[in-house]
């Protein structure tokens, strides 16, 4: 048993749901943030969600960019978001991919979403509550990573819309901004200053 009760968390996607997707991002001159995203991670954070970033990285095990430029460019992200106030605790990446061409990270993994594998690390080492939970993404994988996890699964954007099946554990928004509103006195918790 924690001694501690375990806390809610929304675990969010990176590209594409927290910034512009250009595909393989690497450098921090090219991060651009999306309309409304730090304004949906505050409200997110006023009403006691912890933060997280789970992201497919597949460009490792392609041999696009090394490990240690997308920590590094994880790094910045994060540091961009505590400057407004937003603390995401901590970046959890999958390297793999089953047909990459760096070896070590050329197969199949728990971790690559629509796996659970991040979820459940993260929310064991920092003793997160997924039952009430979410992760958030503009991928069908996202939304599934989450509900496999036990969480509820949030998908953005028409970006899939209606590819997924009718799910108690997913729910679509057409903006993070609007999904964050949504969670206003929607759940039990409440921040503890
Ligand atoms: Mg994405
Ligand atoms: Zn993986």
């Amino acid at each position: 048993m924690h001694p501690q009760p375990s806390s809610p968390a929304i675990f969010l996607d990176r590209d594409g749901t927290l910034h512009r997707d250009t595909g393989y991002l690497i450098r921090f001159e090219d991060f651009e943030p999306l309309p409304g995203v730090e304004e949906a991670l505050l409200l997110m954070r006023d009403q006691g969600f912890r933060l997280f970033i789970a992201s497919n990285q597949s460009g490792i095990a392609r041999g696009f960019f090394p490990m240690e430029a997308v920590l590094d460019l994880n790094q910045k992200i994060q540091e961009y978001f505590k400057s407004k106030g937003i603390d995401i605790e901590e970046v959890a990446i999958c390297p793999h991919h089953p047909e990459g061409t760096v070896e070590i990270y050329s197969r199949e993994c728990d971790c690559r979403k629509p796996n659970p594998g991040m979820l459940l690390d993260l929310a064991k080492r920092h003793n997160l509550d997924l039952e009430h939970s979410y992760m958030v993404g503009d991928h069908p994988r996202d939304a599934k990573a989450g509900m496999a996890a036990g969480a509820t699964g949030v998908l953005i954007h028409a970006n899939s819309a209606g590819s997924l099946d009718k799910h108690t554990r997913l729910k679509e928004f057409p903006s993070i901004l609007e999904f964050a509103r949504s969670l206003r006195g929607a759940h039990a918790y409440h921040a503890h200053a």
